[in-house]
């Protein structure tokens, strides 16, 4: 959070022009300040990130089978069936957790319209390949880029890739509007369609183009992202000290993997996951230690989207094997930039006391 200050100055002029939603001046500057930190031609503001999918997904009417994967947060399959399509699960890959690339083209039918990959943790999906196929089959691609915000590779922001990337700016993503999103995209005449469809249809005062719905930002959302994103950057650096010296008490625990940052990417180091190896009791025993504790770690992603209860019988786990025991053995462990090192340590102190008993 920025300090009460800088937030209640950011608003004060809310109290003279009395215009508190409805794509106001807050919100067009948090627009002009996005783009150009994202370095992405389009962008538009939602009040939550999960809608901001929803409403790409309408806007680039998808139809049919979308091919995506298990190991995400329940939005990104929740929008797909939730806009009458049919999700169609691919394995991830073990290095990164991403789709696993080498599958995509033996799950695509005549009805497959678009492919939705998740740039977990902010692990990058082989964002050329992905390209290479959906051109090949002529397919759309969104990037559920909610973990991803700030991120480049080889110099290009993460927002340049596929036909749209929806972020999140909820209050626990590295950058947060309180709730919030958005979607960058490449087509320019989108803009009109999307930012149409967010607001009930309309496109004049006496013109409603489109069945719309209501998914705007308001002002003292954007209010708290333009003075968020003033210190973007030294969060950032924050984080990756923290994640830096995870690593360091980490390093060469056996049966116990961390997190690499790949080649070329510039990272928000906004997670740090750990795999632990052999039965999948091993990370529920330090998920309690830590609890016992007052140490939350999350089992981010567990359980799959495919074995959610609302999709009983609907979809296999079996299916993506790879997600499966990753998911059975992931836990990302606190990190945000104001973590101590002290509390690191305190942290991976436990998690060390507990793997010697590990198998
Ligand atoms: C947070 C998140 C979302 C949803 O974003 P909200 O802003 O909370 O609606 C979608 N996908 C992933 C992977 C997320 O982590």
């Amino acid at each position: 959070m920025p300090s009460l200050e800088e937030y209640i100055e950011e608003i004060k002029d809310l109290w003279e022009s009395k215009v508190l939603t409805n794509t106001a001046k807050k919100h067009k500057q948090l627009e002009t300040e996005l783009v150009k930190y994202l370095n992405s031609q389009n962008i538009t503001l939602f009040t939550n990130g999960h809608l901001a999918l929803e409403y790409i997904i309408e806007a680039l009417q998808l139809s049919g089978e979308v091919i995506t994967t298990p190991f995400t947060f329940a939005s990104t399959t929740h929008a797909i069936v939730r806009k009458g399509l049919i999700p169609v699960f691919c394995d991830i890959n073990l290095n990164n957790f991403t789709i696993e690339t080498t599958l995509i083209e033996s799950l695509i039918t005549e009805r497959t319209s678009a492919i939705i990959p998740v740039h977990v943790y902010g692990n990058i999906c082989d964002v050329e390949e992905i390209e290479r196929i959906a051109k090949k089959y002529n397919l759309k691609v969104i990037y559920d880029a909610a973990h991803a915000f700030g991120i480049t590779v080889n110099g290009k922001g993460i927002a340049n890739f596929g036909d749209a990337s929806m972020f999140s700016f909820h209050a626990t993503k590295v950058f947060n509007t309180i709730e919030g999103g958005a979607v960058t995209f490449k087509d320019a005449s989108l803009k009109k369609t999307i930012e149409a469809y967010k607001n009930f249809g309309l496109t004049g005062p006496e013109n409603v183009e489109y069945i719309g719905g209501n998914a705007k930002m308001n002002e003292f959302q954007a209010a708290m992202g333009l003075c968020n994103l003033r210190y973007i950057n030294q969060e950032i650096m924050k984080r990756k000290k923290v994640f830096e010296r995870y690593i360091d008490q980490l390093e060469g625990l056996r049966g116990i993997h961390l997190p690499k940052i790949q080649n070329g990417v510039e990272s928000n180091y906004a997670y740090f996951p750990i795999v632990i190896e052999g039965n999948t009791n091993n990370r529920n025993i330090i998920y309690e230690e830590l609890k016992k504790q007052n140490i939350f770690a999350r089992k981010y992603f567990y359980p799959l989207t495919n074995m959610f209860d609302c999709y009983k019988d609907r979809f296999d786990s079996n299916l993506t094997p790879v997600a499966q025991y990753i998911a059975d053995r992931v836990l990302t462990l606190p990190l945000y930039a104001d973590l101590s090192f002290n509390d690191v340590d305190r942290i991976t102190t436990i998690i060390k006391s507990n793997s010697s008993v590990l198998q």
